[in-house]
């Protein structure tokens, strides 16, 4: 049977643009005689220009209030990739060329990532380290967790960045950011965190997390797509990554995407502002919590890590599980006949059919990291969805076991 109905459980790969951005974005995209005054370049001198400049310093206000930051530490970019690359690669590089000016041009710097980050940062952990950058990649626990302990054995007298994300994609699991940051401040060590899967699903407050860095992306929270911001905590060195004009204070060249950052802000302030996050965190948790329970009643499946009722150590809405003898691909595909969208590991890598990257690093043998499935759930997603997914998901069980 091929369903007419969609349910939707992959909102950590991406979400639906909700409709505070849709209408914030409407008139800086459509333009047209009626809206040509905000349709402008937020360069231009005249007037239209003014006002486009005007909606961004608004927009970048409004963003910066729901992550606890000031408006001039945060640059908007065209996703968390982007704002990832740059942290990482400025933040050497500004280093180094400090250094250099100082008298020791020698200077190597060494970071320190863990093995469950996202691409946009292993990636380019990996060229830096092809480029002479001393790289440690710390593995996490069982349970998907980096300590601050491992990150403190971890430095070196050369260390200038750790980069820990602060919630991770597959599996939810929240690390000890302040923990973290406190050990490699004591060491003079600048911290930059992927906070992409946390906006909007935990309060986020820059200024007493601590970090010098954060990435964020506008899709993950009912924003547009191609939309980003890097926080950069004031005196944080860090050379532009995109050259050119000189906008965004001279640190991201490129004309700005006025309706992607009113969109990213209006979303941000729907899914951040504190009392309904509170409302949904509890709604999306106590629903992850049933899928945990029902879908482990099911023989040969398991949570892929122990995250008990009430969990706050883990994202409220992200639920994974490994399916003991059946594959992610065929899972993803079965259902998808029945018309739930679900994952079996992030959307960058799925469709790549090598073991979930993330389950092997927490330990988990080849045969069960080929069939992991992710559940992801956002605000559109009811107790009927979750009612009707599982009634499917033990179809395609039995079937596969059949
Ligand atoms: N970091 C994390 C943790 C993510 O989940 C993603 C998206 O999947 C990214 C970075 C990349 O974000 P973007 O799609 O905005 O480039």
């Amino acid at each position: 049977m091929i369903s007419d109905k969609t349910i939707y459980l992959d909102w950590a790969a991406t979400t639906p643009l909700c409709e505070e951005a849709a209408s914030a974005m409407a008139p800086f995209l459509c333009g047209g005689a009626a809206n040509l005054e905000i349709g402008g370049n937020a360069n231009s001198l005249h007037s239209v220009g003014r006002r486009a400049f005007s909606a961004m310093e608004q927009a970048r206000e409004g963003l910066s209030r729901c992550i606890g930051c000031r408006p001039d530490e945060l640059f908007f970019t065209s996703g968390a990739t982007e704002a990832d690359n740059t942290a990482l690669f400025g933040i050497v590089s500004a280093v180094k060329r400090k250094k250099a000016l100082a008298g020791d041009a020698a200077f190597t710097p060494h970071i320190i990532t863990t093995s469950i980050e996202h691409e946009a940062v292993l990636a380019p952990a990996h060229l830096l380290e092809r480029m002479g950058v001393q790289l440690t990649v710390l593995k996490p626990d069982r349970a998907g967790f980096v300590s601050a302990r491992q990150v403190e054995e971890a430095l070196r007298p050369n260390t200038v960045l750790v980069s820990v994300m602060l919630a991770n994609n597959e599996v939810g699991s929240v690390q000890p950011l302040e923990e973290i940051v406190g050990v490699a401040h004591a060491m003079g060590v600048l911290v930059h965190t992927d906070a992409v899967q946390a906006l909007g699903k935990i309060p986020i407050d820059l200024h007493s997390l601590g970090v010098d860095a954060a990435s964020f992306s506008a899709h993950k929270i009912c924003g547009p797509k191609g939309m980003g911001a890097l926080y950069l905590a004031k005196g944080t060195p860090c050379d532009p990554f995109m050259l050119g004009g000189g906008q965004e204070s001279g640190f991201r060249s490129g004309t700005q995407n006025v309706a992607g950052m009113v969109g990213f802000a209006a979303a941000a302030q729907r899914m951040c502002d504190p009392d309904a996050l509170r409302c949904e965190a509890a709604r999306l948790g106590s629903m992850r919590d049933s899928l945990y329970e029902r879908l482990c009643s099911v023989k040969g499946v398991r949570k892929s890590v122990p995250c008990e009722a009430g969990s706050t150590s883990y994202l409220p809405n992200i639920a994974n599980f490994v399916v003991e003898g059946v594959e992610s691909e065929t899972m993803i595909l079965r259902l998808d006949r029945r018309g739930i969208m679900v994952s079996g590991g992030s959307a960058c890598s799925s469709k790549d059919l090598s073991p979930n990257r993330i389950l092997t690093q927490l330990g988990f043998d080849r045969d069960s990291a080929l069939c992991s499935l992710r559940v992801s759930m956002g605000p559109l997603t009811t107790e009927d969805d979750i009612r009707e997914f599982e009634g499917h998901f033990k179809d395609m069980v039995e079937w596969a076991r059949s």
